[in-house]
Order: structure tokens, then sequence, then C-alpha cells
């Protein structure tokens, strides 16, 4: 209960709103009720003209383990309307409807790499969406190019919905399907512009993640942004920084403690908070969201925290499943 507090005071002083949050070992929040007597995002959201033009909502604030949080999951909000879904996690499905999010215009998908934790309801989610609003979707799926022991996103999406794929029959079960999948490769190391309508801009560059190719993204709209770091090791830091350059707020995975805190191979695949807090000084970051929480990260909270901000001055916080965060300039 003490975390529990403390991750709420850290919240409010940080401005950042927080919606239902179970802790870790306490309940989830109650279901919402039946679908005909709930209300709609669509009448529970702010309206578009109070909305802000950019927010985030995290889904899933964990990493792989099942201790009480989804997995890694993001919903960016355009003026209200859940548009992109960055990664797709296990349990973010259930959050999506905890959080009764109207995914009839989520038609942009942002997968940072295909380890499970955060890809692995891309169907569940899919077939979520498909059966609540019964609308079509054409849905634009950015993801790294493969290597070794992993699929490119292409082959990915093509193994789940593909016309011999695990779920073909989701082309046209409930809601016809249509997709277009796009590699991002792991070189060159350059940011590329995915694609820009309508002032939204999504710019990505690859990063790194030991052997798993994998990609960070920023998402650009109406003057704010979010830059997501996914899951990157130090080599994947420079990358970051470049990309990252005056976001407003920065999602940053938090797996591990300060060396030597956690299991030396972890630091093959992840970043440090002292490493954390240069990188958000370096980018001059408007404010970092720490997500992808691991046990031993939410256990020593404090110290975690303490040590970005060695070298980071702006707000830095603990994101939990179901945190929701207005970006409108800091
Ligand atoms: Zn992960
Ligand atoms: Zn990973």
């Amino acid at each position: 209960m003490m975390r529990r507090l403390a991750a709420a005071v850290l919240m409010l002083a940080c401005g950042m709103a927080q919606a239902q949050v179970p802790a870790p070992g306490e309940s989830t929040p109650a279901p919402p009720p039946a679908v005909a007597s709930a209300p709609t995002t669509a009448q529970a959201a702010p309206s578009a003209a109070s909305a802000p033009a950019l927010e985030l909502l995290v889904l899933g604030s964990g990493g792989p383990g099942a201790v009480g949080r989804a997995s890694s999951s993001f919903v960016v909000l355009l003026d209200g309307q859940p548009r992109i879904l960055v990664d797709a996690g296990p349990g973010s499905f259930a959050r999506a409807g905890e959080a009764r999010l109207h995914m009839q215009a989520m038609d942009i998908v942002l997968l940072t790499h295909l380890h499970i934790d955060h890809a692995g309801e891309l169907p569940g989610i899919l077939l979520g969406r498909a059966v609540s609003t019964g609308r079509p979707l054409d849905a634009r799926i950015f993801g790294p190019g493969g290597a070794g022991q992993f699929p490119s996103t292409r082959r990915f999406v093509d193994l789940n919905f593909g016309p011999k794929g695990a779920y073909a029959y989701l082309k046209d079960f409930s809601a016809p399907l249509h997709y277009s999948a796009r590699d991002i490769p792991a070189r060159p190391i350059k940011p590329q512009v995915l694609l820009t309508e309508d002032g939204l801009t999504i710019t990505a560059i690859p990063g790194h993640h030991r052997d798993a190719p994998a990609v960070i993204y920023r998402v650009d709209y109406k003057g704010h942004s979010i830059t997501f770091s996914g899951d990157i090791d130090a080599h994947g830091l420079p990358a970051l920084a470049q990309l990252a350059q005056g976001t407003d707020l920065l999602v940053f995975n938090s797996v591990v403690l300060d060396p030597p805190g956690s299991a030396p191979q972890l630091y093959e695949l992840h970043t440090p908070p002292a490493a954390i807090g240069k990188l958000a000084a370096q980018a001059h970051a408007g404010r970092v969201l720490l997500t992808h929480i691991s046990p031993l990260v939410e256990q020593q909270q404090d110290a975690v925290l303490a040590s970005i901000r060695q070298a980071y001055a702006g707000p830095v916080a603990l994101s939990a499943d179901l945190t929701r965060v207005p970006v409108t300039g800091f």
C-alpha cells in the first residue's frame, strides 16, 4: 500500500493524471458493466474541443512476468480520439476494455520489436476491435525488419493474418480487416518519417535490443510530441538521443537497476537508471515516464528515481496500467 501511495503521490506531483491503478498483487479494477449499459468512450471522453491535442494512455506498464501489470502497450490519442497503438503486450486487451477504449479510428500500429511481451496480443486487440466496433479496418502496421530468429514485421503480420496465417479467419470476422505492414530496417541509423497526415507526423529510427531488431518511435502532433524508447540497450542510446531531441514526453522502458543491482545479462538488453537520466538530459526531454516496470524497479523505485535525477532535472514518474498523460507542452 505504501508503494501504491508513493506512486500516486509521484503521479500527482508530476501532473500526471492517473486512472484506476491496480498495484501489483492487488486486484485489478472491477470489470466494466455489460456492453449494453456501459458508456461508450465517445460518451465518456471529453469532446474534441476540450480534449488535449495529444495524450498518452498506458495499457500495459509491465514486462514479461505475470506480476500484476499488463505487458507493454500504449495508445496515443489525437484530439481525444484513440489513433495509434504502440506495442500490444499480453494483458493490453483487458486494459483496453477497462479503459472503455473506442477503437474505431485506431488504425496505426507501431511495434517496437517482436518479443512476446510487446507483440503477443496483437491478434486479440484486432479481434476485440472488430467485434466491438463492427467497422472495417485498414490497419497500417510498422515494425522492425527481421534478423536471426526474429521474423520481419511483414512476415509476422502474414504469419498471423495472411491468407495462410494462423488467424486468416480474422479478415472478415465481425468486420473486414485490411492491413499493410512495413519493415523498418536496422540500417541506416537515421530518422525516417513513416507518415505525415493531418498534422500528425510519425518518425522512426532503428534502436538496439541485443539480438532483437528494434525501433524507436516519435509521434508529433500539433506542436507536441511523445517518444518511445522501446526496450533498449546502450548501443541504441545515441539513436534515441537523436530522435528524442526536445520531445515533450519521453516514455522510457525501465527494467534494470544501476549495476550491479540486476542480473548481468539484462544489461545487454536494457538501460539502467543513471543512463536513462543522462539520456533524458541530453535529449532535453520535457518529462520522463518510466514503463516496462520490473518488480525490482518497483521495489526500489526511490533509488531508481534518485539515480535518474542525478542528471535529469525534469519531472519523472513511474507509470501504471491505465495511467493517462495529457501532453500539452511542459
Ligand atoms: Zn520487453
Ligand atoms: Zn524485449
